[in-house]
């Protein structure tokens, strides 16, 4: 990727755009293969970008617009590659530079309390995480490659050095039991106080390049005219409809904000 030239916005009225951030691209693919996630099916390859080139890229681009104050990475996660992450920052603090950014993140055990510092102090204000769920047994079968504890730590630090938080969880994944729900939902409870925003609550699409579509048989999934639906011995859309009513009701109550609409609010 550090071949490729810089994106070029010539010609492009960013201006008129009202804002001051930038989009930027730490690296293409991801190394994980969640179940859910079409990306390992149609862009297998991942690649990462070196710290050198993502900080000449930004003050390439602040030089050029000097309006421009903030990034967000658009790739899948910005930590996959932690070295050149933790690279990237000594570059921007070395260097004085006054600029934020956020991004995707995946959950990750080595990102700790320093890293995250050090993200802190380089401008990081926001991580996006896919938790998904708060149960080990659903996050396993979603192949996320996570502990649970991992997600809470990630959340705690972060969030208590002031990094902006948000969380996503999937209501109803083949196999999510009465129980396992439940353990999302005090995953939430306990974990409120580091949690910004709950960015969506969505149903689990199944559909091509998707592995579970691949293996829907191995979790007993019944398809729907060629999946537009999908249901399975412990999920079907009532039960779907009626988790995402309660998770909204504990979000409410606990008053966490959310970014987007929830499952239950889009009918
Ligand atoms: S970490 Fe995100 S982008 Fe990567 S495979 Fe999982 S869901 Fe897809």
């Amino acid at each position: 990727m550090d071949a490729l030239a810089f994106p070029d916005f010539d010609g492009f009225p960013l201006e008129k755009y009202m804002t001051r951030e930038m989009s930027i691209l730490f690296n293409r693919g991801c190394p994980r293969k969640c179940a859910y996630c079409s990306l390992p099916g149609t862009t297998p390859t991942y690649r990462s970008r070196s710290a050198q080139s993502i900080y000449e890229e930004i003050k390439h681009q602040i030089k050029k617009y000097p309006y421009i104050d903030s990034f967000h990475d658009d790739s899948p996660a910005l930590n996959s590659n932690l070295k050149e992450l933790s690279g990237l920052c000594d570059l921007i603090i070395q260097d004085g530079l006054k600029i934020r950014w956020s991004g995707f993140a995946s959950i990750n055990k080595h990102m700790d309390v320093i890293l995250l510092k050090k993200m802190k102090e380089a401008g990081c204000s926001g991580l996006n995480f896919g938790i998904e769920s708060g149960s080990q047994k659903i996050v396993d079968k979603m192949r996320k490659g996570f502990r649970i504890e991992d997600a809470a730590d990630n959340l705690r630090d972060a969030y208590n050095l002031g990094i902006e938080t948000v969380a996503n969880f999937i209501i109803g994944f083949p196999g999510e039991e009465e129980e396992d729900f439940q353990q999302t939902l005090e995953f939430i409870s306990s974990n409120k106080q580091y949690i910004s925003y709950v960015g969506s609550s969505a149903s689990c699409w199944i559909g091509p390049y998707i592995w579970l579509y691949e293996h829907s048989e191995e979790f007993g999934i019944i398809p729907d005219q060629n999946f537009s639906g999908w249901s399975c011995k412990e999920v079907n859309d009532q039960i779907r409809n009626e988790r995402g009513l309660r998770f909204k009701k504990l979000l409410d109550s606990l008053e966490i904000g959310k970014s987007y609409p929830q499952l239950s609010e889009k009918k």
